[in-house]
């Protein structure tokens, strides 16, 4: 560990607060304060992940060293680590909330890995900030378990995401009250170790355009500089490419949130990475039953603002409070409008591309593609279906061969379905759909191994279901940590067919309909 390369350039070149106590306040004309980390009781290892170990150049060896435990739990910083809370504001729930900022991240620096990369490590749940306001900085196991397990699923579905390194409880007793009802109660505190490119988000650029232009730009040329070197030297010009970019990135994730069917929850505009990354998994969810206006945050159950097919429209709305925040430093309306228009042409054609990879069409024919796919999300709604288990049936039906019989194929699908029977009307449907389906299929001139390879690709036969995550939390509570590791090892490899494993892709067992951690979530965390 001791050849970490830290370079730490968001420390070197931003201005920092000049206050160095660490107690609540607000933080005007700086990006960061110093804080140091909090001194954890008994740091004890949970998980690490691999695949995230590798991009910092660690080896499987220094991961199990208790160093590595005390470096990645904040208990010791190494040599080159400058240890900092950044500040940000944001838009919660469609409201300007001012300043937010890391209120329990802290970041140790930024490493450059042998290819070059940079990549920047930041700790959740590691003590207090300046920019906790009343909270304690810290989180406990049941959220750090989620985050953890679901930022690398997402890695490995193909969604882009900032990454997990590690999963390590602290020893210390965190009090909260799980569903905000008047019941706190201690739970078991951890950290995960962060990775990303960035950990910028959209409400940076707006808490800095708030304060001072000057800041605002050096914080865009910063960003610009280091996390988007492909990009000219900053001017007008370049800011717009630059956000043309952001929009771009930002439309490809939310299309692979809805591949895959996933709920982010809290999108705020403090939650939206400006490198189009998935950040801060809090209240997320699976789809369980294809529900477009489901969402597992109950902060949220009123209005249903972040459900799952909200997300793209929401996306833009963020983007357009960003376009405005950097709207100074342009000065013109026009080329903003026209990435945010941009952005909505491009999320209807991609989305409509990936849905039709979803069925295995080679090409996008795009009148009676649209209505195929329409009828299918129809269906969904109407005879509660399991999006992920139905496309994975539906990619082994397609690969089957040339034969197709009806019967045997909605036999095939009934996993999919939560309710047991098929009305008449539902099964009709259902069989127009198939056979609509089918002949659109036999046009499209691929091989059948070509499709095998394009189904495969897209359609997961694994994903972190809520339940599983709720399982191997309680478990992990009493001190068994076997079923954050096997869900860390299955979510691996997300495409293959894993015999022996199949336990972990069934559709939501009943007990967990209204169970509280599985589909029903708080902020509290
Ligand atoms: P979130 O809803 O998790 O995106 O958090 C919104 C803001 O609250 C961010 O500024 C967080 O850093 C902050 N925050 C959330 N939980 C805590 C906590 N336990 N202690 C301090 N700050 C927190
Ligand atoms: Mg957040």
């Amino acid at each position: 560990m001791k050849n970490l390369t830290f370079d730490n350039q968001f420390v070197q070149e931003l201005p920092a607060d000049s206050v160095s106590e660490n107690y609540p306040r607000q933080v005007k004309g700086a990006c960061f304060s110093r804080v140091k980390p909090k001194q954890m009781r008994a740091p004890a290892m949970v998980s690490y992940s691999n695949e995230a170990a590798m991009l910092l150049d660690l080896t499987e060896q220094d991961c199990q060293t208790s160093e590595f435990v005390r470096v990645f739990s904040g208990n010791e910083q190494l040599d080159g680590m400058e240890a900092y809370a950044t500040s940000y504001g944001g838009h919660q729930f469609g409201n300007w909330a001012g300043q937010l900022g890391d209120g329990r991240a802290i970041n140790l620096g930024e490493i450059i890995n042998k290819q070059g990369e940079r990549w920047a490590i930041q700790l959740k749940g590691a003590g207090p900030t300046p920019y906790s306001r009343t909270a304690d900085g810290l989180a406990v196991l049941r959220s750090s378990i989620r985050e953890f397990l679901c930022s690398e699923a997402m890695y490995h579905l193909g969604v882009p995401t900032t990454r997990a390194l590690s999963l390590i409880t602290t020893g210390e007793e965190v009090v909260r009250d799980v569903m905000y009802s008047g019941n706190p109660a201690p739970e078991k505190g951890a950290v995960v170790c962060r990775l990303a490119p960035s950990f910028t988000r959209f409400g940076h650029f707006q808490y800095y355009a708030e304060q001072d232009i000057g800041l605002l730009k050096q914080f865009v040329d910063y960003t610009i500089r280091t996390d988007f070197p492909h990009l000219p030297t900053p001017s007008k010009e370049t800011y717009i490419k630059w956000f043309d970019e952001i929009c771009t990135s930002t439309c490809d994730m939310v299309v692979e949130w809805m591949r895959v069917g996933f709920v982010h929850g809290v999108m705020n505009t403090d939650n939206m990475s400006i490198l189009g990354l998935t950040i801060d998994y809090g209240p997320y969810g699976w789809l369980e039953p294809y529900d477009s206006n489901w969402t597992p945050n109950t902060t949220d159950s009123q209005h249903h603002r972040y459900a799952f097919g909200q997300q793209a429209q929401i996306a833009h709305w963020n983007l357009y409070q960003l376009a405005n925040a950097i709207y100074a430093l342009i000065d013109e309306v026009e080329p903003l409008e026209k990435a945010l228009n941009a952005y909505a042409d491009r999320y209807g054609k991609q989305w409509l591309f990936m849905m039709n990879q979803k069925l295995g069409f080679s090409r996008v024919d795009k009148g009676s593609d649209t209505e195929l796919v329409k009828q299918l999300l129809a269906f969904f709604e109407l005879h509660e279906t399991d999006m992920t288990i139905f496309f994975r049936r539906l990619t082994d039906i397609s690969c089957k061969g040339e034969a197709f019989d009806i019967k045997w194929a909605i036999d095939q699908l009934s996993p999919a379905f939560y309710q047991d029977d098929m009305s008449a009307g539902t099964k009709n449907t259902l069989t127009a759909w198939l056979n609509a389906y089918w002949q659109r299929r036999q046009e499209d001139s691929i091989t059948a191994l070509q499709r095998e390879a394009l189904m495969k690709k897209v359609n997961p036969k694994y994903v972190l279901r809520n339940y599983l995550a709720q399982q191997a939390i309680e478990k992990s509570e009493q001190g068994d940590h076997s079923m954050v590791n096997e869900l860390l090892d299955v979510l691996r490899k997300p495409y293959d067919e894993q015999p022996g494993k199949e336990h972990l892709n069934q559709k939501r067992p009943e007990w967990a309909k209204h169970k509280v951690g599985c589909s029903m979530l708080s902020c509290s965390s």
